[in-house]
């Protein structure tokens, strides 16, 4: 799908990917309606919190060394700043780095504001962040309330600019937008590639764009692009604006996660002539030796990738078939963002471990590269049809799911969900640092993690008898997806079959 850097706001995930949160069948199943064009949302009768894709939006703006930001909303919409911050500041231990707080400004948008109309308050706000931050750039994020009452934030913004000399990008990402908070990755890389990125005055054969959140596997990533003759630059996290401003001069981009580097990976290929690399996540082997082997191929290194991968292989092998003798057939539940769900779903079915279910907590039915999801097709050439479903973080489907399956372990990336899986007796890992299981050493060091996990369950087993959950008894008695509108379910009878007590 074209990305269109002549509108202000990037379209959302469902109009642009048909993109859905929830579905409940099987990766066969989703992959083919996926590939036929038939897949649909499914509706809930009923839902919990979840995420909003302004705080995405602001959230991976803010780690931009040198930028403000200026959230136009009520406070309660700067409620997850915390969580930025703490992210923000783990980001800048892992650099030894003086650690500082994020630069957001919430302009608290009251009633008033909500009647009169809140440009001069966002007005104000952008003043103050400049003065009080001196930042390079400074992104105005929007909220629900700045959308329905219909600031006109632009001509704002504008006036703002011509006062303070510096680029004020809006970046629309109001919560009611979309009900996909990865919409928020897009419209803040629109608004770094509308107004950051420029032109390439020269480009740079050596260098690959890598995408990531914290970017912990700087090291491990700069010592084996240095043996392809590639020099590797991270972001958008701890970059600056004058690096972002040159991520045109690259040779190629190459992201950690599908679901977050298809807008800007492919957003540079059509507008700036970068190409993107779309290949499986580098978690786990096959993962890994796809990831460098499409970047290979796309920069010209195909017999150094070669060389490089035969050498890892032979000295991983033994660790990896002994770590794959200990896990084998033990009982995984994932759930995840849908890259990182279906590329650990791949990981650990190669690792020998039975996924019994996969949650994902949305799903696109297709990329901006056009196709549907890569590691979501890879799944569906083995004999096996895993069940997976969509579902937001919808923690009443997914306890229910766990309490019928009984795993032998749960694995997710988000602290709201993996907590409580421990808290009903089941050990739990959370992948909050993506370069967890990146390429051999890292697939050979997560699988010891595992197998620990496994092997001391201590934590997980006091927690869950010293705690009650939420939920009913009659809840957890139901079927877990009964709020899922049925058209996009499987049969009854096919569900049973796949929710059994195992
Ligand atoms: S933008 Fe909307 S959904 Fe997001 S936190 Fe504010 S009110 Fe909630």
């Amino acid at each position: 799908m074209a990305i269109h850097l002549n509108l202000s706001q990037a379209t959302i995930r469902e109009k642009r990917l048909k993109s859905i949160v929830g579905y409940q069948g099987t990766i066969k199943d989703l992959a083919e309606q996926s590939q036929s064009g038939c897949l649909k949302n499914a509706t809930r009768g009923f839902s919990q919190a979840t995420n909003c894709n302004s705080g995405c939006a602001q959230g991976y703006l803010s780690t931009i060394t040198d930028a403000a930001i200026v959230n136009h909303g009520p406070i309660g919409c700067a409620g997850d700043v915390a969580g930025a911050n703490a992210g923000f500041q783990w980001g800048q231990s892992i650099r030894d780095w003086n650690q500082r707080n994020v630069r957001i400004i919430n302009t608290n948008m009251s009633e008033k504001a909500v009647v009169f109309g809140g440009d001069q308050i966002l007005k104000e706000g952008i003043l103050k962040a400049y003065e009080r931050f001196k930042p390079k750039a400074i992104f105005v994020t929007t909220s629900c309330a700045s959308g329905i009452i219909g600031d006109d934030i632009e001509s704002t913004i504008k006036k703002a600019e011509a006062e303070i000399g510096i680029p004020v990008v809006p970046v629309f990402c109001e919560g009611f937008r979309s009900q996909i908070w990865a919409s928020g990755f897009d419209a803040a890389f629109h608004a770094l590639l509308t107004r950051i990125v420029k032109p390439a005055e020269k480009k740079r054969p050596e260098l690959v764009n890598v995408i990531n959140f914290a970017g912990s596997g700087r090291a491990v990533i700069t010592e084996i692009f240095g043996r392809l003759g590639l020099v590797p630059q991270f972001g958008i996290p701890y970059s600056n604006i004058e690096e972002i401003s040159r991520w045109s001069e690259a040779a190629a981009t190459i992201s950690i996660c599908g679901t977050l580097g298809s807008y800007m990976g492919n957003g540079l290929e059509q507008n700036f002539g970068v190409p993107y690399v779309t290949a499986l996540q580098p978690h786990g082997i096959s993962g890994f030796d796809d990831w460098l082997t499409k970047l290979g191929e796309t920069v010209g290194k195909e017999k150094e990738v070669e060389e490089y991968l035969a050498e890892q292989k032979v000295l991983a092998a033994p660790e990896l078939e002994e770590i794959k003798f200990k896990l084998k057939g033990k009982k995984v539940v994932v759930g995840m963002g849908p890259s990182f769900a279906h590329n650990y779903i791949r990981f650990l079915e190669d690792l020998g471990m039975e996924v019994v279910w996969g949650f994902s907590w949305h799903y696109d039915a297709k990329h901006d590269h056009g196709g549907c999801p890569s590691c979501t097709v890879e799944l569906t050439k083995t004999d096996k049809d895993i069940p997976v479903s969509v579902s937001d973080q919808q923690n009443h489907e997914v306890i229910n799911l766990l309490s019928k399956v009984k795993p032998d372990i749960f694995i997710g990336r988000h602290p709201g969900m993996s907590v409580w899986a421990t808290k009903m007796g089941i050990p739990a890992i959370m992948v909050s640092d993506e370069y967890s299981a990146f390429g051999y050493q890292g697939t050979i060091e997560f699988g010891h993690r595992i197998i620990d996990a496994l092997t001391n369950n201590s934590l997980a087993v006091n927690l869950s008898k010293r705690i009650n959950l939420p939920y009913t008894e009659w809840w957890l008695e139901q079927d877990p997806f009964s709020f899922q509108e049925q058209k996009n379910k499987k049969r009854e009878s096919e569900n049973k079959k796949n929710v059994a007590v195992r």
